[in-house]
């Protein structure tokens, strides 16, 4: 059962007190003003302005697997969110659950997709097994915690999971980006990190020389990520900082052409044997260029005219930033690891087999299967749609249930005939998909 982080016994006192004191409205006010500062200090009753990072390694294969811890370490400030500390912002593939060892309350959670995840449905993880680094961001608590991390199939069910106690007085914490400040500049600032949600881009295959070039791909995909709703209308909720990140080799490696270059986070396409799917394995390596600047989203660009990318919720960003199709791409692949958006296109032989049944509902707010439609956009349908909508309409409903959807042509369906999550044609996110980035905008944002 999940327990909520409940108000200090200060705030429940001092509200019953002024509801005794009728007809007082000026200390009623006072009262209010109280309570919300208590409400505040909620985050200030179990953490540090300080980042627990910590690095796991998920291994194994489709019959079973398992999590290790690799590291933890200490960064110096905390970007997250202060408020809605023990609620998921989404379901996921995984959740991280942070518990005060003390009374066993729930003090943090929150929610993530991996990229094993996507391997597992692959026919290699029938095979071998293989282990993938992941790591995650916590506020830094002040005395010891248990931290629960699990994993999820895609029927929801847990398939593995690993507990471990934090001291937060471990000499073994690694302190991390107390120097070596890593070359970066705001390309927007609106405000702190605690009021504003962070988002770093980095370069992948840029050398020293093309550090400008860099800069400008940054502030393109910036621009472009605000131009769209909902960020357009949120976007002084956001900030966003370009860091120089140097490789040693223009580009990014292409196994599928025999090409392997040496960047600083060795991405590459050919990710499961795809052509088009750029990825890394190399998350510590990311995560160890940023440690000094506070931050919660990643995007990477690559210096290369190929086309590709993946989005990964939770985790990162990665897209080519010299395709003619950068600018909708790396708004796509934000889509998924901002706001944990589905694919709503579909191919006849996509390298992924049953990522999602048709039985159980996706927890992906963009598609369905309409075992549990109310919990998705029912409510957001107009009257007398027909169910599923017809995918030649030659003007299609701008909300629909249209079948197709999520990398299968049948059993699933997407709110949109068209949408920034299907093609790069399309000039915005359809109204359902808005709807899930402004949820996700107002939970890190609403205090
Ligand atoms: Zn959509």
């Amino acid at each position: 059962m999940l327990k909520r982080i409940v108000a200090m016994p200060p705030k429940s006192y001092l509200c019953r007190k002024c509801i005794d004191m009728k007809n007082n409205i000026i200390i009623v006010l006072v009262c209010l003003l109280l309570s919300s500062i208590a409400t505040a200090q909620e985050f200030n009753d179990f953490f540090s302005d300080k980042t627990l990072r910590v690095d796991y390694i998920f291994s194994g294969n489709q019959d079973k697997q398992y999590i290790s811890l690799d590291e933890l370490s200490q960064l110096p400030s905390w970007a997250g969110r202060r408020h809605n500390l023990s609620d998921l912002p989404l379901k996921g593939n995984g959740e991280i659950e942070m518990k005060d060892k003390k009374t066993g309350t729930i003090i943090y959670r929150t929610s993530f997709s991996t990229l094993f995840q996507e391997w597992l449905t692959t026919d290699e993880a029938k095979s071998i097994s293989k282990g993938f680094e992941n790591t995650y961001l916590l506020p830094y608590p002040l005395l010891a915690v248990d931290i629960k991390v699990s994993l999820k199939d895609s029927r929801g069910n847990v398939t593995t999971s690993l507990t471990h106690t934090v001291d937060p007085t471990d000499i073994l914490i690694h302190k991390r980006g107390t120097d070596d400040i890593a070359p970066h500049r705001y390309i927007i600032k609106n405000g702190t990190p605690e009021d504003c949600i962070d988002v770093v881009i980095l370069g992948e295959g840029y050398t020293k020389n093309e550090l400008d070039t860099f800069y400008i791909d940054a502030q393109k995909a910036c621009e472009n990520i605000l131009s769209y709703e909902p960020f357009k209308s949120f976007k002084n909720k956001f900030n966003f900082i370009a860091v120089a990140s140097e490789s040693k080799d223009s580009g990014v490696s292409t196994p599928g052409k025999g090409i392997w270059k040496n960047t600083i986070f060795n991405s590459h396409f050919n990710t499961f044997y795809s052509d088009r799917y750029l990825t890394t394995r190399q998350v510590k390596a990311i995560h160890n260029v940023i440690a000094d600047i506070p931050y919660e989203h990643i995007i990477i660009l690559a210096n290369t005219k190929k086309y590709g990318g993946g989005g990964i919720y939770n985790s990162f960003t990665l897209t080519t930033a010299h395709h003619e199709s950068f600018l909708p791409v790396v708004v796509h692949e934000f889509g998924h690891s901002f706001a944990g958006l589905a694919d709503e296109y579909f191919y006849e032989q996509d390298v992924f087999s049953d990522t999602y049944p048709f039985d159980v509902e996706p927890w992906e707010q963009n598609i369905t299967t309409l075992v549990n439609f109310e919990e998705k956009w029912k409510d957001m349908l107009p009257d007398n749609i027909p169910i599923p909508t017809a995918p030649n309409s030659k003007e299609p409903y701008k909300i629909g249930v249209y079948e197709g959807g999520g990398y299968s042509a049948k059993g699933i369906y997407r709110p949109a005939f068209n949408c920034r999550m299907r093609t790069n044609n399309a000039t915005t996110f359809c109204p359902v998909c808005q709807r899930a980035i402004k949820r996700m905008i107002k939970f890190y944002t609403d205090k």
